[in-house]
C-alpha cells in the first residue's frame, strides 16, 4: 500500500510541476529570450550590459530550479557514516556565511561528544535548504541559531513513536515566522508562498524526505512575527540500538 501511495504522490507532485515550475521555468526562458532578441538590436553598450545581467541571473535561477528537481527526483540510497556534530557545525558555519547576509549573526552550537549516522551529503543539503529559508525569512537582519545535541527518547515520549538515541538538529531563525495553516503545508512538494520564480516548494520536502529515511523525523514549531525553528531528529551513532528504531516512514507527510 505504501509502494502504490508513494507512486500516487509522485503522480500528483508531476501535475503540480507541469503546472506550476515547467511555468516558472518557462518564464525564466522567455525572460532569457526576449532579452536576447534586444541585446542584439540594441546600440546602446549600457543597455546591453544591463540585460546581459538579468539574463545571466534568470539563467542561473533557472539551473537552481533544475538543480531543486533533480535532487528531488534523485532519492538515491543514502550512505549513512558517522559524523561528529561539533566538528561538522563549525565547518558548515564557515560555509554558510557568505551565502547569508551581513546582517544575519549566525550562532551554531553542539553539544561536545554528539555524533549522528548520517549521510552527510544530504545533511548539508537539508542545512542549506533549511538556513536559506531562514535568511528569508529575515528581511530585516536576525539571528540564525543552529544547535546539535544528543536526546534519547523513551517509548511513549515521541509523537512519531522514534524510541532510542537520537541527534536533534535545529535550525532558529527570528524572522516572520508562519501561520498555523502554512505550517500544515510546508513539507509539500510544490509549497510555497515565495513569488514566482523564487520559490521552488522543494526545500523542505527534500529535510522532510531525508529525516525520514534516515529513520528520524522532521517538525517545525513557529510563531507569527517571531521566528521559525525546524528540528531534525537523525539516528545517533556509536550505539548499539542505533537505527534499530522502527518509525513510520512516509515519504511525505500523509503518505504513512
Ligand atoms: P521554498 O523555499 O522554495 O518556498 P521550501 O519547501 O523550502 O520551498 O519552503 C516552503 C515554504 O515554507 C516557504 O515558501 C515558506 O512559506 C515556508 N517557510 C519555510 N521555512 C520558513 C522559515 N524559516 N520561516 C518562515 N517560513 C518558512
Amino acid at each position: 500500500a505504501q509502494v502504490r501511495m508513494f507512486q500516487a504522490m509522485k503522480l500528483e507532485a508531476l501535475g503540480q510541476l507541469t503546472g506550476g515550475v515547467a511555468h516558472d521555468f518557462n518564464n525564466l526562458l522567455a525572460i532569457i529570450i526576449s532579452g536576447l532578441s534586444v541585446i542584439s538590436r540594441s546600440q546602446s553598450e549600457e543597455e546591453r550590459a544591463s540585460l546581459t545581467a538579468s539574463i545571466e541571473q534568470a539563467a542561473r535561477r533557472g539551473a537552481k530550479l533544475i538543480r531543486r528537481l533533480l535532487s528531488f527526483a534523485r532519492r538515491q540510497t543514502l550512505k549513512p557514516e558517522a559524523l561528529d556534530m561539533e566538528s561538522w557545525l563549525t565547518e558548515m558555519a564557515a560555509l554558510l556565511k557568505p551565502s547569508l547576509r551581513p546582517d544575519i549573526d549566525v550562532v551554531a552550537q553542539a553539544t561536545p561528544g554528539t555524533a549522528a549516522m548520517v549521510d552527510r551529503g544530504e545533511l548539508e543539503l537539508a542545512l542549506l535548504n533549511l538556513c536559506l529559508n531562514a535568511r528569508d525569512a529575515m528581511p530585516e537582519a536576525g539571528t540564525l541559531t543552529v544547535a546539535a545535541r544528543h536526546v534519547h527518547l523513551a517509548p511513549g515520549q515521541d509523537a512519531d513513536g522514534l524510541t532510542g538515541p537520537f541527534v536533534e538538529i535545529s535550525v532558529t531563525d527570528t524572522g516572520e515566522g508562519m501561520s498555523e495553516q502554512t505550517q500544515g503545508r510546508i513539507f509539500e512538494p510544490f509549497f510555497t508562498t515565495k513569488p514566482a520564480g523564487q520559490g521552488t516548494g522543494l526545500g523542505l520536502p527534500q529535510v522532510y524526505g531525508f529525516a525520514k529515511q534516515s529513520g528520524g523525523a522532521a517538525r517545525v514549531e513557529s510563531t507569527l512575527g517571531r521566528g521559525t525553528t525546524i528540528r531534525l531528529l537523525l539516528p545517533a551513532a556509536g550505539s548499539a540500538s542505533s537505527g534499530t528504531s522502527r518509525p513510520r516512514t512516509g515519504a511525505f507527510p500523509g503518505a504513512e
